[in-house]
């Protein structure tokens, strides 16, 4: 918990009349007139004890005269502060924390002339408890030191000017256990022993001029493997060396993304016509750890799970590692190289890195249908976009709620989807131009928004409309909706396209929106296709096509626009025969339009469940569950005690036989759609409409590798690896309290981070009451990591039977559970705890219960209000569609029709 005030600190001798402070505490940005230029830190780390130590310099421009300086600290306790002028002669100086802020005060004895000065610090903290800063992981008898510094953590670590648009060189010295190895975002450059053997002090060579929040080191018995360094080419005059870092006994694991990093580091290479900018790559798994991965310069640091692979991985699991690894990687670049100068720009980080990811998957690993997978997540940004409470991409920030809440699906889907709009528009080679010359016209120092926008501009030659045409998305939130006509005349063709905010039944917005939308669109002629864009600007215009009147047309071509249509009746049915003539990609956006024309109470809920067999049969994973989330809300939220065992049967109808012919294990040489598709089936089918058959096969396979029916011991090997975590929960909500506690006893001394999600999953699977209540239990206890938690409360949640007592559970743990979530995790929890609510009274529920706590979680008010706005959505549709929207279609389906 923050502490109000820490005691006073001196250095010299504190005279009598220090002046009272004159100007007030900065909350927000710190004032201009102070820059930092050079910082050198001396930590000393054992991640056996409980605290840490250390004595940070910092090398301060004055630009003005001055009695004092802000700067940032948090939880420190400074022991020691002093300061020198540009003469090297002391001043007496005086520091007062101001710990609810972070912010850290430095008064002077006297205004001080504008020149260089250093100010010095000597103190020592607790390691953090919440993953941020420096915090401690226990696995085991090990204990490692691991930081985590974006987005306001690095003033837990050190006092220094907390911002990101503040770029300086570092200098880190680490001293620490003699027998651990310890790391940094540079190359060592010293090592001396202490006399006593027990230690060893570490330099690191001088860093690039980096943001406070990319600052990273680690301590404690970590498996190092040097990989062959990352050749030169025609970009990089020098190799860059290359190692993998995990926990004790991890090193055959990093082989694999060992391999695949220089191909990744050289697509970047050749798109931005940028060196890799920093002197090694390390990639260092951390078994305990908030986010999935953190681009520190240099030191990437990943939840281990989400680096280490073996033959035992799930297909996912590799995935996942390839892309959380570019995306990291492509951070290197956006980001590091290009820091964004303050938090309301940090889409700008995430959106580049989410879209270089994805363009680096395509390039690198076509299997892995990256476009797809991008696509997905951009219409799962959809649906938030579509809360009148939505963020803008470009949200000011107001205090440090706005900053935790920025790193949401609209910071990084969103703006990656914005980014890949405006690409297809200007087409490839002109942005890739913009991207080039934005980066070296910003590299080693700072780029915003408008910087982007300029170069796009500039490269693009489409100046002043362009630039309104992107904060047309970046600075209002929302989903355009474009609803277009075709009119044929005489051999003449002409689109009618209007625009307003896409939003859910019974919504009402109070303004209209406007969007300058590049509106990409496929027509059809025979055989062949081709595409024309226009720019959307008013809220109507009318388009002359350049060629005659189309058979069928796309008003959203290779599925780039970050909108969603409305085609006129007519038109739509023309799509719809011509929909197999469609890219992959384009039949997501027509599945797209069925199911967001159903959250607008446009159709009935038979529709969508008609349109679901021409989907079933797909290949591709994303295709064949495109309208499954609808499904499912169809079947939780209409669905009754008769109609809901018909949903079941027609979705097993649809599916199971899909399933069954994929078989229930991963063959040699399938394609990894298959193997993707199988987990998603048996998800779908076990978990969600519960087919009995699906279910005895992962209980049979969860048992086995359990130690039951003739097993004798415990080996999660023996389940087919992707699905491991399906048939652990299966086997634990099939086989009561033995299976439970088997699973339990198997976490006591396994800390195969990737396997101990599957376990804590099934624990919290489990809807036997008492079993229940004991998992809940056990997730606040030590033997569960901070970073694992959320794994066993969301398979809880994820059983309806559960929920009453979950909720009622947190209202009595509340404390201790809100204490050991990380900062950006605690907007979430109002949502974490409302699944299946559909109700203005479940919403009250919901309201009243948090309305007193919410100051207390940061970015809670904005996680609360979204929520309480989904449920009310949600509500308002059920109302509207009535069981009743299911009456017609389940008599057609019902026995014996
Ligand atoms: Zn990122």
């Amino acid at each position: 918990m923050p502490r109000a005030l820490l005691p006073l600190l001196f250095a010299f001798a504190v005279a009598p009349g220090f002046a009272a402070a004159a100007d007030s505490l900065p909350t927000g940005k710190l004032p201009q007139d102070a820059t930092p230029l050079h910082y050198a830190l001396h930590l000393t780390v054992d991640p056996r004890s409980d605290r840490f130590a250390g004595m940070a310099r910092i090398r301060v421009r004055l630009a003005q005269a001055t009695d004092h300086v802000w700067l940032h600290a948090q939880k420190l306790d400074i022991t020691q502060s002093s300061a020198t002028d540009a003469a090297g002669h002391p001043i007496a100086a005086k520091a007062t924390a101001h710990d609810d802020s972070g912010v850290l005060e430095v008064r002077f004895e006297h205004k001080l002339a504008p020149q260089q000065i250093e100010l010095a610090f000597t103190y020592g903290a607790a390691f953090n408890g919440q993953l941020e800063g420096v915090y401690k992981v226990k696995v085991g008898d090990d204990s490692y030191a691991v930081t985590q510094m974006e987005p306001v953590s690095a003033r837990y670590a050190f006092p220094g000017f907390d911002e990101p648009r503040f770029k300086t060189p570092f200098d880190l010295t680490l001293s620490v256990p003699k027998q651990d190895v310890a790391v940094a975002n540079t190359l060592q450059v010293g090592e001396e022993t202490s006399t006593d053997a027990k230690w060893k002090t570490l330099r690191f060579a001088t860093t690039k001029p980096l943001p406070t929040y990319l600052v990273a080191f680690a301590v404690g018995p970590w498996d190092v493997v040097d990989a062959p360094p990352i050749a030169a080419n025609t970009v990089r005059a020098n190799p860059i060396p290359l190692r993998g870092i995990g926990p004790r006994g991890s090193a055959k694991k990093l082989a694999w993304v060992l391999e695949q990093t220089p191909a990744i580091v050289k697509f970047y290479e050749d798109y931005t016509a940028q060196p890799y900018p920093f002197d090694k790559l390390d990639l260092l798994g951390a078994p305990d750890f908030a986010a999935g991965a953190m681009e520190n310069a240099g030191l990437i640091v990943y939840r281990d799970a989400y680096l280490l692979v073996d033959e035992h991985s799930a297909a996912d699991t590799y995935r996942n590692v390839f892309n959380i690894n570019a995306h990291e990687i492509a951070h290197q670049w956006y980001g590091d190289l290009v820091t964004v100068p303050w938090w309301d720009d940090i889409w700008l980080n995430e959106a580049y890195a989410t879209w270089a990811q994805a363009k680096a998957t395509v390039a690198l690993h076509p299997e892995y249908y990256g476009a797809l997978e991008a696509l997905e997540a951009h219409l799962g940004a959809m649906g938030s976009d579509s809360l009148l409470s939505a963020r803008k991409v470009r949200q000011p920030i107001l205090g440090r709620g706005d900053i935790e809440t920025a790193f949401d699906g609209i910071t990084y889907e969103k703006g990656a989807a914005i980014l890949g709009m405006f690409e297809s528009w200007l087409g490839d080679d002109v942005f890739r131009q913009a991207m080039r010359s934005y980066l070296a016209r910003h590299a080693f120092g700072s780029g915003s928004a408008d910087d982007l926008i300029a170069s796009i501009a500039e490269v693009s030659g489409k100046g002043e409309t362009l630039r309104k045409a992107m904060h047309s998305f970046l600075d209002q939130p929302g989903v355009p909706l474009i609803r277009s006509e075709l009119m044929c005349k005489e051999g003449k063709a002409s689109l009618q396209l209007s625009q307003s905010r896409f939003l859910p039944y019974g919504v009402l917005g109070k303004d209209a929106p406007r969007w300058g939308v590049p509106v990409c669109t496929r027509f059809g002629h025979g055989a062949t296709s081709d595409t024309q864009c226009f720019l959307l600007e008013q809220a109507a215009q009318s388009f002359v096509l350049e060629r005659a009147c189309p058979d069928w047309y796309l008003p959203n071509a290779d599925a780039r626009g970050y909108y969603r249509f409305d085609l006129a009746a007519g038109d739509l049915g023309k799509l719809g025969v011509a929909a197999a003539k469609l890219s992959a990609p384009e039949q997501m956006i027509y599945a797209d339009a069925l199911a967001s024309a159903f959250k607008r109470g446009e159709i009935g809920p038979a529709l969508v469940l008609d349109a679901m067999p021409s989907l079933a049969g797909a290949e591709l994973p994303q295709m064949a569950t495109a309208l499954l989330p609808t499904f499912e809300w169809i079947r939780e939220q209409l669905g009754d005690a008769t109609t809901r065992p018909l949903l079941d049967a027609y979705a097993i109808h649809l599916y199971e036989p899909h399933l069954r012919q994929l078989g229930y294990r991963r063959k040699d040489g399938e394609p990894g759609t298959a193997t993707a598709l199988r987990t998603r089936l048996a998800q779908f089918l076990a978990l969600i409409v519960r087919d009995p058959a699906t279910r005895a096969e992962l209980a049979r396979q969860g048992r086995t590798a359990l130690g039951f029916d003739g097993a004798r011991d415990t080996d999660l090997t023996r389940a087919d690896a992707d699905l491991l975590g399906l048939a652990l929960k299966v086997a634990v909500q099939e086989g009561g309290a033995p299976a439970f506690e088997a699973a339990q006893h198997e976490l006591a001394r396994n800390h195969d981070t990737a396997q101990r999600y599957s376990l804590l999953g099934a624990l919290g699977a489990t809807r036997d009451p008492a079993l229940a209540a004991t998992a809940r239990d056990y997730g606040l206890s030590a033997a569960v990591q901070i970073g694992e938690m959320s794994r066993l409360y969301r398979a809880q949640m994820n059983e309806p039977e559960n929920r009453a007592a979950m909720w009622q559970w947190l209202q009595d743990h509340y404390e201790a559970y809100r204490q050991r979530l990380p900062a950006f995790a605690q907007s979430e929890l109002p949502d974490s705890v409302s699944a299946g609510r559909c109700s203005g009274t479940s919403a009250d529920e919901v309201s009243a219960y948090f309305a007193p706590r919410i100051k207390d979680l940061i970015g809670g008010e904005r996680g609360l209000g979204q929520t309480l706005e989904d449920i009310r959505q949600c509500a308002a549709l059920r109302e509207h569609v009535g069981t009743k929207g299911l009456a017609g279609w389940s008599e057609a389906h019902a026995p014996g029709h």
